[in-house]
């Protein structure tokens, strides 16, 4: 049966258990290129989730007493068996997400690197040692996991975003709890499947389905030593505030308005294709898109001309077939949502250069390229997340005040540049309170060895997801110091 025909069976993953709903209340999953409901997620309790960390507390011990290199041999099954369905697994993101092929495709070879840089545990996990610090004294620092972790991940990347963490903290012998996006919860199970094949030992991978009482009981258990959580904003800071309150390690990982600043020296036929994908691809919808186009001196007409001309030809329609570049966005209400902020941002005085508004195809949940001129930093639609197919843009005379405007963004994701100027970029990265950076890149994203590296409003936390953050996030040291009396040469 074609992925788009099937209806799926939405069961939590508890000591090795496909666990049914138990009546619990569900809410619809959607294929949002059709508004087909293709699953029902069930709403997990606090007894669901409990049930879920008393078995992941029991399945640690064991865990973490295999030798690293063991665990890591399951990773590189795991990685096997992601390549082996790296099809049906990209399929499925498009499915529920609705987002096409290729980018489907790139987010779940963007997770696989993450298995592929945890199966290096046994190196990522060495202490640091210095002998005779003083006569005979020596210090050495070991890293031990944690204990129960948990994560609690968006619906734009259903994927990539489990993945993030989940490798790493096994790897690092924790065991750990998902609870995917309630929106987006079918790759999440394909993952469960495809651990349990590997050879991952019950317990040790669980998920638990659900929304906000699930969310808010891995908070308060007090089973649970560390929460890793993507999403958006206000949830963000809800949740680093209840998992530190109750004594947990947390990550929160939260949105994003993100900046791309073009020179007026940028190469327009590199640049424009960049800035269509990154705000366009997967409709707008990912964290880092490109969602304010911040024009520097006299390039604003020519740049609005040509991204405009681009984007007006953009294929809409499902991910599914072959050469469609606009996506559905995620939900209707989601939609009405992103409508309504292009009123506001009309109402605010920007000028409505290209609306998307009308839906362009009668099922599913599309809508067509936006881009609003002239908009300020004192607007709404100049500062606030929309999250789907609409670009701001702003005019400022040099890139002083490019860098100005973007500061003024509580948000400190991405931001990219687009010039050929070596000294411009240097004054930007040195100036710019954006955590990642991309030069004629549009999507900053960053490989899985280097931390994914928001600040300000868009992290809550220390430790950043993936890279050597991600291992020391999910692992606690141990400091030894040793002194020996006797004298083993004489004696
Ligand atoms: P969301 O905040 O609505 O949901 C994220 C998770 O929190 C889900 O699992 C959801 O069930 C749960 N949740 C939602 N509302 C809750 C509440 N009131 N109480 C407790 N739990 C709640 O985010 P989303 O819409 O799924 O994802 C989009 C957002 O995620 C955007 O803001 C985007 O920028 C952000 N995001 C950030 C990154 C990053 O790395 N910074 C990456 C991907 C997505």
């Amino acid at each position: 049966m074609q992925t788009e025909d099937r209806t799926f069976d939405v069961r939590n993953l508890i000591g090795g258990e496909w666990v049914g709903g138990n009546g619990r209340e569900t809410e619809p999953v959607y294929d949002p290129a059709t508004g087909r409901v293709v699953a029902e997620t069930p709403l997990s309790t606090r007894e669901d989730l409990d049930a879920a960390v008393r078995k992941a507390e029991a399945a640690f011990p064991g865990w973490a007493a295999t030798p690293v290199g063991e665990r890591a041999r399951v990773l590189f099954r795991f990685k096997m068996l992601l390549e082996e369905n790296f099809e049906e697994l990209r399929d499925l993101v498009t499915l529920e997400n609705g987002k096409d092929k290729k980018d489907a495709g790139g987010e779940v070879r963007r997770g696989i690197e993450v298995v592929e840089f945890a199966c290096g545990m046994p190196t990522l996990m060495m202490g640091e040692s210095v002998r005779d610090v003083a006569r005979g004294v020596d210090n050495v620092s070991y890293r031990y996991p944690l204990g129960v972790v948990a994560a609690i991940t968006p619906f734009n990347f259903p994927c990539m975003v489990p993945l993030w963490t989940l490798p790493v903290a096994i790897a690092a012998g924790n065991t750990y709890i998902l609870k995917p996006s309630e929106r987006t919860p079918l790759s999440a199970i394909r993952l469960g499947e495809l651990l349990s094949e590997a050879g991952l030992p019950e317990g040790v991978f669980s998920i638990v389905h659900g929304a906000h009482e699930a969310v808010n009981s891995i908070l308060e258990h007090p089973g649970i030593k560390a929460v890793s959580f993507v999403g958006s904003k206000p949830v963000a800071e809800h949740v680093y505030r209840g998992g530190t309150a109750t004594g947990k390690r947390v990550q929160a990982l939260a949105g994003a308005k993100n900046s791309m600043v073009v020179m007026p020296d940028a190469v327009l036929e590199e640049a424009v294709p960049n800035i269509i994908s990154s705000t366009y691809g997967n409709a707008g919808e990912r964290c880092l898109a490109g969602s304010v186009l911040v024009a520097v001196g006299d390039v604003g007409d020519e740049l609005v001309e040509r991204v405009k001309e681009a984007a007006s030809a953009m294929k809409v329609g499902p991910g599914s077939v072959e050469g469609n570049e606009l996506t559905p966005v995620i939900r209707d209400s989601h939609r009405e949502k992103v409508r309504e902020y292009v009123g506001i941002g009309e109402g605010e005085g920007a000028t409505l250069v290209l609306d998307g508004r009308e839906p362009p195809l009668d099922e599913g949940f599309f809508m067509g390229p936006t881009i609003l001129d002239n908009v300020t930093g004192e607007m709404r639609v100049g500062r606030e997340e929309i999250f789907g197919p609409v670009l701001s843009v702003v005019r400022v005379k040099n890139l002083e005040e490019a860098v100005e405007f973007t500061n003024g963004s509580s948000f400190g994701n991405a931001c990219s540049i687009f010039t050929e100027n070596g000294a411009a970029v240097r004054y930007w990265r040195e100036n710019v309170e954006a955590g990642m950076l991309g030069v004629n890149i549009g999507v900053a994203a960053p490989m899985a060895f280097f931390p994914f590296n928001g600040i300000k409003d868009s992290f809550f936390g220390d430790l950043h997801a993936t890279g050597k953050d991600g291992v020391r996030f999910f692992t606690e040291n141990k400091v030894e110091i040793t002194r020996w009396y006797s004298n083993p040469a004489t004696s």
